[in-house]
């Protein structure tokens, strides 16, 4: 397999160049050259969530230039889906509700977070990459995070040979839960700063560090460099394709049809990166009817699939579902590409106009071809609770407000569409990871400021087991307390890199 770059602005290139080189550097993402397209009876045959993952990655991994060998690709499945690392056997459990819903349950991993089915991976794949590449630099993991990222991240890279994570995150912007997994973290490769801002301002300090020629030159002469672990690495969207052909045989057995049977997959999205793994799924063959993209107060990407006018130039609102709160989907550009058949000067003439004028209109065609496959809802944050309410008690299910604005969005979908047929949710987060807005939902009043003693009442009310990366966190001791302004994010890299005292993977002192 061959991969080239949305805006066809760069070589071909391997899988492992690929993952290595992240984001296409003069602009653009990586994507496959094809699709591959496959018989999926080999389900009839397997219910192994690393053996599908075998099935479903081998083409992309296994052929072309510095390709991975089967055993490479079995072995990082087997570590990275290995049953212990997950706190169930099934790594993606599907739970079915009445009418034919079924929530694929995808907070399993070890730090409860969705971003976990990916970043256990990725970290291994990088690995393997550079050995062929012969590449002998150490590779620097730059994450800004507004909360579940951070923690994934960390422990995707913690002790992995050749890296150093840092992630930094806005003080004030993330929970008490989340806080505390972050600066929790053990590990010699690992460091987490709090900045004092919001989180855009730590995503601007990161993309400016990014864009630093000076600083990278700097970290090149010194056998550094410079990487990112979010969404636009090829790297991170692969495995999770796996689980919606996962998903989807779990559905179709739970409900005792048979493989081949159509189903329409409900996606929270927020950066595209999931959604968009469901596209790739579909166009490989798997019987996906419909995509249905589900936003919530940051509509952007509702009014571009209504409208084919993606317009950016809007409020940005902080919502129950701040994994959602976005108005740059990444990803969204990749699927362009894939819809207008790689025709990457259109691709190029709408960034260019996303840049400048912060929004870019696509064509009927474009647009018709996009209607095809996927439909997009919203919903508010007063229905966001109410759903949380509505569902835990009609099905005794408790979702979290992400799987929430999901679970609205197909509501709003079957009023549009006559024809049901079974459907997948993906569930993205843990209701334990949002305890605020779980605890208004489920009592109607305030949540207490100490969030441990929300989670304390939820348990009791509703009888679940909190994930065990919850439950282990009081008692754990903080080794992170570096704390920085928004302007010295490029000064504290270098003083950690360059400084004579910064001996790599040894365990960093903190100050
Ligand atoms: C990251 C995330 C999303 C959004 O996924 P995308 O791939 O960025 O669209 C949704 N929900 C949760 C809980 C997340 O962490």
């Amino acid at each position: 397999m061959r991969y080239i770059s949305s805006r066809g602005n760069y070589p071909e290139i391997g899988i492992s160049e690929a993952i290595t080189t992240g984001m296409v550097p003069r602009g653009g993402l990586f994507l496959p050259e094809n699709i591959p397209e496959m018989n999926f009876s080999f389900l009839l045959h397997t219910n192994d969530y690393r053996e599908i993952g075998y099935r479903v990655l081998e083409p992309y991994f296994c052929h072309g230039e510095k390709h991975f060998t089967e055993e490479e690709l079995r072995s990082s499945l087997e570590v990275a889906y290995r049953s212990t690392n997950f706190d169930t056997p099934e790594i993606a459990p599907v739970t079915v509700l009445s009418n034919n819903i079924g929530i694929l349950e995808l907070w399993h991993g070890p730090t409860a977070a969705f971003k976990d089915m990916a970043l256990q991976i990725l970290p291994h794949w990088l690995v393997i990459a550079k050995k062929k590449l012969n590449q002998k630099t150490v590779t620097i993991i730059l994450v800004a995070t507004s909360g579940d990222t951070g923690k994934a991240a960390l422990e995707g890279f913690k002790n992995i040979p050749g890296t150093e994570i840092y992630v930094f995150f806005p003080d004030e912007g993330v929970s008490l839960v989340q806080k505390l997994q972050m600066l929790t973290t053990e590990g010699v490769n690992t460091r987490v700063i709090a900045v004092e801002g919001n989180f855009d301002d730590c995503q601007t300090m990161v993309k400016e560090i990014f864009a630093n020629q000076d600083f990278k030159s700097k970290l090149a002469t010194r056998q550094y460099k410079l990487s990112s672990a979010n969404s636009i690495n090829w790297g991170r969207l692969a495995p999770q394709i796996v689980y919606y052909v996962w998903g989807y045989v779990q559905l179709i057995r739970k409900l005792g049809l048979g493989i081949g049977h159509e189903i329409d997959v409900v996606v929270p999205t927020g950066n595209f990166g999931n959604i968009l793994a469901a596209y790739y799924a579909k166009r490989m063959g798997l019987p996906i009817r419909r995509l249905i993209c589900a936003s919530n107060q940051n509509n952007v990407l509702t009014d571009f699939l209504r409208t084919g006018v993606y317009d950016r130039q809007r409020p940005f609102y902080k919502t129950y579902s701040p994994s959602m709160d976005i108005l740059i989907s990444s990803n969204l550009e990749r699927f362009l590409a894939e819809v207008t058949k790689h025709n990457f000067l259109k691709i190029q003439n709408w960034y260019m106009e996303l840049q400048q004028q912060g929004r870019f209109k696509v064509d009927s065609t474009t647009l018709a071809a996009i209607r095809e496959v996927m439909s997009g809802y919203w919903t508010s944050e007063v229905q966001t609770l109410e759903t949380i309410r509505e569902v835990y008690h009609k099905e005794n299910y408790l979702l979290d407000p992400h799987t929430a604005v999901a679970y609205h969005g197909l509501k709003q979908y079957w009023e549009d569409e006559e024809k049901k047929v079974p459907t997948l949710i993906c569930s993205t987060a843990s209701p334990f990871k949002f305890n605020g807005a779980i605890y208004q939902a489920l009592f109607e009043s305030e949540p207490p400021a100490d969030e441990f003693a929300a989670i304390e009442r939820i348990v009791e009310y509703t009888h679940l087991e909190p994930h065990r990366a919850v439950k282990t966190l009081q008692g754990k001791v903080v080794l992170h307390r570096d704390h920085i302004q928004p302007s010295e994010g490029l000064s504290y890299l270098e003083k950690k890199l360059f400084s004579k005292k910064h001996i790599r993977l040894k365990k960093p002192s903190h100050s």
